[in-house]
């Protein structure tokens, strides 16, 4: 009997000799001069979203904070446990990250779920309902929009969530002051799962625009 799941086993071996076997002096050389990705990145816990997959990134290139739904809570140092905001204060302040992308996908289940406070897994957990109630104010107000249809309501949600999530960054002192001096920039970007399109937030108007892949 093993210790772990066979597909990890399985897997594990097929990394040691494919990419480790490709790359041993690349882990080697991360291994003795330590990390400096350039790129933080915030997503969702989503197994069918994971950014190194999506942007076909090597070891030490990306910095990733997973959550459910890529949401970043405001800044508020109460002495409880801050789990994502620790990691982002640890990407932008040891790490002094350049870029920091917010990256939501379609059909997240945690956005379905502050849609529909009733349907699970809103409703069973100690703590997804506190997690997703963040973007709660949100949430009611693209519920009561019954001129739209419900996946574009949940769309709607995961994009509103991206720029509440930015606009909360904002109100960490660190990233506010780097981004002031122009040593930290702030991008927001969508994928769409089923068929593979990343959307990425315009700047300036906060609108989302497909991105183009040749
Ligand atoms: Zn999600």
């Amino acid at each position: 009997m093993s210790n772990l799941p066979d597909a990890l086993l399985t897997g594990y071996r097929n990394f040691m000799n494919g990419r480790y076997a490709a790359e041993t002096e690349h882990y080697k050389s991360l291994a003795r001069e330590g990390q400096s990705p350039e790129t933080l990145v915030i997503a969702c816990c989503d197994s069918r979203a994971a950014p190194e997959t999506i942007f076909d990134a090597g070891p030490g290139e990306l910095f990733v904070l997973r959550n459910v739904a890529n949401l970043v809570p405001p800044y508020s140092p109460d002495g409880e446990f801050h789990s994502t905001s620790a990691a982002l204060e640890f990407a932008v302040q040891a790490l002094k990250v350049k870029n920091i992308v917010v990256m939501g996908h379609g059909r997240c289940g945690g956005i379905r779920a502050a849609l529909d406070p009733n349907a699970t897994p809103l409703s069973p957990g100690d703590f997804i309902g506190k997690w997703m109630s963040l973007v709660g104010p949100a949430a009611e107000t693209v519920s009561g929009n019954d001129m739209m249809t419900k996946s574009e309501r949940q769309t709607a949600l995961e994009r509103i969530s991206i720029r509440y999530s930015i606009a909360n960054l904002r109100t960490f002192p660190c990233v506010q002051i780097l981004e002031q001096k122009g040593r930290l920039e702030i991008f927001g970007a969508w994928f769409d799962i089923s068929a593979g399109e990343l959307w990425v937030m315009d700047r300036t108007t906060g609108d989302f625009e497909r991105t183009g892949t040749v």
